[in-house]
């Protein structure tokens, strides 16, 4: 089969669902194929936290090229729940946006000095993000362990449910226009004068442009058009317990300790913090290690004691995107006119909407709203492919 479009989405994720999401608003002819499903990937498996505040770990880089880069990502980071916020009364479903504040824990005098270091750089980029006592954590957060010696609170934060919000969002993207098919792996891709031609598992598609949104896999992808792309993938861990009453009313994060921690609306606790999940010898596939699962566990109850109480119903991987200096590459590759990047680094399902509106307007040729030159592929040496 031989299939027409103007824009061809590669990658069914977050960020792919809603390039095609904002272009199909602009009346652009799209086409979104992925080589599973949709959300089958990060974008279904992660964690639903809603990240303003820098990763503990993002935060303690020094590199002063690194430090830069961050910098002046964090007014684009600030956008991200903003642009949830917009979308989602706009969606078929209650997508369980709730944004009720995010506190990194300190439990060392170490750990304090780090966090007001940190919440200056974010307060000068714009980010409300405060540093706040003991007593004052105890008072909006009596769950948490009395280990606790202060925070950094960044009332921004929250959470969502991916499992019903990526959906929602393809059903929206459908409903104008945009058009998705599962199970088309794109095979191989071709610049030619004026598109592309694409070689994918279910036929050949004619394009005017790509957007490479395959996540993990967008480095393949990239290397189909001859750019290389400095990224890896990591099998992180998750796990969910049974249900409770309403006990963890923030995202819960810790300063050194690897923790992420929210109640879903139906009460279970989801508990992550990029634990590390092996490989499967045979398949290749990200597996739980049962080291990872006891670890992430203990330290969460070290915080949230109650937890304790809880049994764990189920644990799951998946592979997140790694880049080097944790910025995302986003717009137009200059060296294959056409070609655009929508590759996120952290907290990729935060900023899905954000980033993707802001490649769906590269592609239309508008100004970005933000300044998105700091994310474009030129920032790394060309390297071939
Ligand atoms: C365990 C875990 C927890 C996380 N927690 C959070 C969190 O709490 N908050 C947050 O903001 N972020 C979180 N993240 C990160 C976030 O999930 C990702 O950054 C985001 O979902 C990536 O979206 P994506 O659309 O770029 O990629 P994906 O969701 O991975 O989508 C890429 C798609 O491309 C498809 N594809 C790949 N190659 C091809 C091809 N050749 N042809 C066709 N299709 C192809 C794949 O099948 C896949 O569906 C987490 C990630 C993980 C793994």
């Amino acid at each position: 089969m031989t299939f027409d479009t103007d824009v061809l989405v590669v990658g069914g994720g977050i960020l792919g669902c809603c390039v095609a999401y904002f272009l199909a608003q602009e009346g652009v002819d799209v086409l979104v194929i992925d080589r599973h499903d949709v959300n089958y990937q990060a974008s279904g498996s992660n964690a639903g936290s809603l990240h303003v505040q820098m990763e503990s770990a993002r935060a303690k880089r020094t590199d002063p090229v690194y430090v830069a880069a961050i910098d002046r990502s964090l007014a684009v980071f600030a956008e991200g729940v903003k642009a949830w916020q917009r979308l989602a009364p706009t969606l078929d479903r209650d997508v369980e946006l709730r944004v009720g504040g995010g506190l990194m824990l300190a439990e060392t005098e170490t750990e304090l000095r780090f966090l007001e270091a940190k919440t200056k750089r974010e307060r000068a980029q714009g980010l409300a993000v405060d540093v706040i006592t003991a007593a004052e954590v105890r008072a909006i957060a009596p769950y948490l362990s009395e280990r606790v010696i202060g925070a950094a609170y960044c009332p921004q934060e929250g959470k969502i449910n991916p499992g019903i919000a990526t959906p929602s969002l393809v059903r929206s993207a459908e409903r104008l226009g945009a058009r998705f098919r599962r199970q088309c792996e794109l095979l191989a891709l071709s610049p030619e004068t004026g598109g592309f031609t694409a070689t994918t598992r279910q036929g050949t598609i004619r394009c005017h442009r790509v957007v490479n949104a395959a996540g993990s896999w967008a480095n393949a992808v990239a290397d189909m058009v001859g750019i290389h792309l400095p990224t890896s993938r990591r099998p992180l861990h998750m796990n969910v317990t049974e249900a409770t009453a309403p006990l963890v009313g923030h995202l819960i994060q810790h300063a050194s300790r690897r923790l992420t921690a929210k109640q879903a609306e139906a009460g279970n606790v989801i508990i992550g913090g990029a634990w590390p999940a092996s490989l499967h010898a045979i398949t290749g596939e990200p597996a739980v290690l049962r080291a990872t699962t006891e670890s992430n566990l203990w330290v969460a109850q070290q915080l949230i004691p109650a937890l304790g109480h809880l049994r764990l119903m189920r644990t799951w991987t998946a592979f997140n995107i790694t880049m080097n200096d944790a910025n995302p590459i986003l717009g137009e590759v200059p060296r294959v006119p056409g070609f655009f990047m929508a590759v996120p680094a952290n907290s990729g399902y935060t900023n899905g909407p954000i980033y993707g509106q802001l490649v769906a307007e590269a592609v239309r040729g508008k100004d970005p709203s933000f300044d998105i030159s700091g994310f474009s592929i030129e920032r790394f040496p060309e390297r071939p492919s």
